[in-house]
């Protein structure tokens, strides 16, 4: 299955990426986490994305987009892969129905995440990573910086919902609840019981 999951900063994306992938046997695949990662392995492209981030803007889309194509060109995501925190704007949207024409496949299922802001707010000012054995706010997570990435989401991200509504692949989801819960309204969305788990290999 080939799945995009759409919601604000602060709305559990990153969560249930991991779940939902877990279970459909897929990659998870995060653009904010080959960033993050390319910020701290200071690449050519770390460096370039880091200003905008630090900001709370949108990388622009001829970096990320290139970005994207590669990491989908990848073995392990012909078969399918969910992709978390892309596209984020309508022109990545179109550019990866694009990618995905040129391969003979397209998109299955949108999954919108939707929480309300004041909600957003109080879980992304309070939400720390563990890094190297130490809780650590990451910087794009300071008050300012939360207030401007969910005006950015407002502005060019959320059209994306009516973008894919019109395409007839969106499945909204409420995403106030526990992680249990949220997971097992994605995964009735995508008409997957919940725990059945990945197909077993004819191995095993
Ligand atoms: P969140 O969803 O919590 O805002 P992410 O980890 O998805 O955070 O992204 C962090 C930052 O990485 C974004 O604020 C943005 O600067 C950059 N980024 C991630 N994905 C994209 C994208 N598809 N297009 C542009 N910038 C992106």
């Amino acid at each position: 299955m080939r799945v995009v999951l759409l919601g604000p900063p602060g709305a559990g994306k990153g969560t249930q990426a991991q779940v939902i992938a877990g279970q459909l046997g897929a990659p998870a695949i995060s653009t904010g986490d080959i960033f993050r990662a390319n910020v701290s392995g200071r690449t050519e492209l770390g460096t370039k994305a880091k200003a905008y981030m630090d900001a709370g803007d949108l990388v622009p889309d001829e970096i990320t987009v290139a970005m994207v194509r590669d990491r989908l060109a990848e073995p392990d995501a012909k078969a399918g892969f969910l992709l978390d925190g892309f596209p984020r704007t309508i022109a990545q949207a179109e550019q990866l129905r694009e990618s995905l024409a040129e391969l003979g496949n397209h998109l299955d299922c949108v999954l919108e995440l939707v929480v309300d802001e004041e909600e957003l707010v109080r879980r992304l000012s309070g939400r720390r990573m563990l890094v190297d054995g130490e809780w650590i706010q990451r910087d794009d997570d300071k008050p300012e910086t939360v207030r401007h990435r969910l005006q950015v989401y407002r502005e060019q991200t959320s059209p994306l919902s009516g973008f894919y509504e019109r395409e007839g692949l969106l499945a909204r989801i409420d995403a106030i609840g526990t992680v249990e819960e949220v997971t097992e309204r994605a995964l009735r969305a995508l008409g997957r019981t919940p725990g059945a788990g990945a197909p077993a290999r004819d191995s095993e």
